[in-house]
């Protein structure tokens, strides 16, 4: 796939902040791993229920929370039919990624994880996928397996092979990284790991939000991810789980919602997926992320990640042509998503990314939550672009030009003769 495929002119009249310029240029915003633009039909939403319809939900028998109530539990049959879920129950609405991995850590974890059980990673997930699983080893006693990489980052499928075994009872593996953009193989790990005996929870932060998703398809038994990736508000994630799982887990928090009965000493629970939401959830965030939902569907996850796919190469190719710029990932664009990490040799990442913001360019520069990635990577830190789909080549030519900006200004010498 050479040619774009989306309209991308149209789609950027729908978000309103990319009329704004950044240091008195137009604002390139390159930083959508990190959180993506919203379009003006997410916001409208946000404002009509605050304007329409604000009311608690699940609780109120008059006709506003009735409202909330359906349109709430509209936007959870949405997400099932997003990510190919076979029902509502099986989604529960959690803040984001992270509280999603948390609450299966906590939830299922503490439940079904002892000493000599093993947890299988990998050196290229984010602190998310890492942390929960580290609280959770520590007070179970299972013990932490982590699946290397290759020089292109991709994960080394003799590890997977080796790691997953007798004793591993989950693989927790994102499906898209966030750093080098490998497109992970999650279905033939699914296989592997079912075949013995373990379970496997999928990080999707950037991979719903970018690749059309299938849960059934991956054969995955839990998938985390976050509305605020994938233009919807933030304050709303996602964990998708098999209902089977779900009922047999205990629930994550307590409070109001979650539960059937209460007396002073016990409490019995409500039905999945409302076990696992406690307390008033981010109704106006939920509500809103049907409109993101229903703005991708349009647009069609299949054009979105040609999208992507296309930026990728372009993005790859310019970058190769520079000199000094080291690019980390898979080579093949094909085998990534639309996130470039790279070094300006001796300039900081930190300072690459001051200087492109002066040109109105938005990139991340730092670890990118993922610490153990840069180790293993041996650097301190990295640059990074990411994509979506207002993005364009003319921008990856801003983005360019910032990088000579900074070669120009760092390598320029220090000393003068006076
Ligand atoms: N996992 C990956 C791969 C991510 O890229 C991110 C966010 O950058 C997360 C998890 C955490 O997402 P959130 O901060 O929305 O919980």
């Amino acid at each position: 796939m050479n040619a774009d495929t989306l309209d991308v002119e149209r789609i950027r009249a729908d978000f309103p902040i990319l009329r704004r310029e950044g240091h008195g240029r137009p604002l390139v915003y390159l930083d959508n791993a990190a959180t993506s633009q919203k379009p003006e039909v997410v916001i409208d939403a946000l404002v009509e229920y605050y304007t329409t319809y604000n009311a608690n939900i699940h609780r109120g028998i008059h006709a506003l929370a009735e409202e909330a109530t359906a349109r709430y539990e509209e936007t959870r049959q949405k997400v099932a039919d997003f990510i190919g879920a076979p029902g509502p129950e099986c989604i529960v609405f959690t803040r984001n990624t992270t509280e999603s991995i948390n609450l299966v850590a906590n939830a299922w974890g503490r439940k079904n994880l002892g000493p000599g059980d093993e947890i299988v990673l990998s050196v290229m997930e984010h602190h998310s996928n890492l942390v929960p699983w580290q609280f959770i080893a520590r007070a179970t006693g299972a013990r932490l397996r982590h699946v290397d990489i290759d020089g292109e980052g991709r994960l080394l499928w003799d590890d997977v092979e080796r790691l997953i075994g007798e004793r591993t009872k989950l693989v927790a593996i994102t499906q898209m990284s966030n750093v080098l953009g490998t497109i992970n193989p999650v279905r033939q790990i699914a296989d592997l790991a079912h075949q013995r005996g373990a379970l496997v929870l999928v990080d999707a932060a950037q991979s719903v939000p970018h690749l059309p998703v299938d849960v059934q398809d991956l054969d995955c038994d839990f998938l985390a991810f976050s509305a605020h990736k994938m233009l919807g508000p933030t304050g709303v994630g996602v964990l998708y789980a098999r209902r089977e799982l779900l009922e047999a887990m205990d629930p994550f928090l307590g409070g109001g919602e979650m539960i059937r009965r209460v007396r002073l000493e016990e409490a019995t629970w409500n039905d999945v997926p409302w076990k696992f939401e406690a307390g008033t959830p981010n109704i106006a965030g939920v509500c809103a992320f049907s409109a993101a939902l229903g703005y991708l569907q349009e647009l069609g996850m299949e054009q979105v990640r040609a999208h992507d796919l296309y930026l990728a190469r372009e993005a790859l190719r310019r970058l190769s042509q520079i000199s000094g710029v080291t690019v980390y990932g898979p080579k093949d664009p094909e085998a990534r998503g639309g996130v470039v990490a790279f070094n300006v040799e001796d300039i900081h990442p930190h300072d690459v990314g001051t200087v492109l913001d002066g040109h109105g360019v938005a990139i991340r520069a730092g670890h990118h939550c993922c610490q153990p990635l840069m180790g293993r990577l041996d650097v301190v830190a990295t640059a990074r672009a990411s994509f979506y789909v207002y993005n364009t080549v003319e921008e990856l030519d801003a983005l360019v030009e910032g990088i000579e900006a900074a070669k120009r200004l760092f390598r320029a010498p220090v000393h003068t003769r006076t």
